[in-house]
């Protein structure tokens, strides 16, 4: 059993007219086996979270620790965070011209493992786990990202998932412009990551849809850079009636 735990995290992002902090004072723990949504209005600070999380290098840390089982991943680069099991699914995946989706995995897969994954079996998987997806095994060959739909991109970060088993996944807006279909399918790909490798999940989400496929067991709003609300199941419905109007800081308008 892993943990994760998020204390007093302060960081800024680089912005054209300078250093601006939107992180302000982030606490949160979360262990195996548990999804924890965080719900927020636009603007919040939710993917500056994930960003800051994952290593981005726009975004800098002003105080503040993230550790994964004890040990502080903030001071890792990202690709030894990716190694220590913490993994990001972007809300806007990126492209990647000429590197095959095959290679990338493959490429992916080793690093962390810290030796090559056998070939029958890394094929076996990798062409079970797309066929999970409902993905034309045309897709291994394509660049990554490269052309692919809202709803294909998102289902290569579940891909990527699926297939690197990571202890924590940040999931930012994987639901967003998913048609019903899409949701559903991407929705159970977590699922299976959840069942088979007791996945720890934040799941940044905008709307409460998804929770309808991925059932949370905590959730939170977050709001002007910090978490200002905990609840169970049920503030996810409360969120649904009410909007995010009351938890947003004073004079503020929400989106
Ligand atoms: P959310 O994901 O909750 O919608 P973001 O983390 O994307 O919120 O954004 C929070 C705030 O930080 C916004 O005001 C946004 O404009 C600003 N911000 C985030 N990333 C950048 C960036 N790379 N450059 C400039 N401003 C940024
Ligand atoms: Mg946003
Ligand atoms: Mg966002």
């Amino acid at each position: 059993m892993a943990t994760l735990e998020i204390k007093d995290l302060y960081a800024s992002v680089e912005t054209k007219e300078g250093k601006k902090q939107i992180l302000k004072g982030v606490n949160l723990t979360v262990h195996s086996g548990e999804t924890h949504a965080i719900m927020g209005p636009n603007g919040s600070g939710k993917s500056t979270l994930a960003y800051t999380l994952a290593g981005h290098p726009k975004y800098e840390v002003d105080s503040g620790q993230a550790l994964l089982d004890g040990q502080d991943i903030l001071k890792m680069t990202p690709d030894e965070r990716a190694k220590a099991g913490l993994f990001l699914a972007m809300q806007y995946p990126v492209e990647v011209p000429g590197v095959s989706m095959t290679n990338f995995l493959r490429t992916a897969k080793t690093e962390i493992e810290g030796k090559a994954p056998a070939i029958r079996q890394w094929t076996k998987d990798l062409n079970a786990s797309m066929k999970r997806l409902r993905m034309d095994s045309k897709f291994a060959q394509r660049s990554v990202n490269e052309g692919f739909s809202g709803g294909e991109k998102k289902r290569a970060e579940v891909l990527q998932l699926e297939l690197l088993k990571p202890k924590f996944a940040i999931m930012d807006e994987t639901d967003s412009g998913l048609d019903v279909d899409a949701l559903r399918i991407v929705s159970e790909g977590v699922n299976r990551a959840k069942e088979n490798t007791d996945l720890g999940i934040l799941m940044v989400t905008h709307y409460t849809r998804i929770l309808r496929y991925i059932k949370p067991d905590i959730v939170h709003v977050f709001s002007d850079g910090h978490f200002v609300k905990t609840g169970g199941p049920e503030l996810a419905d409360e969120l649904e009636e009410t909007g995010y109007d009351r938890y947003l800081p004073q004079g503020a308008d929400s989106e």
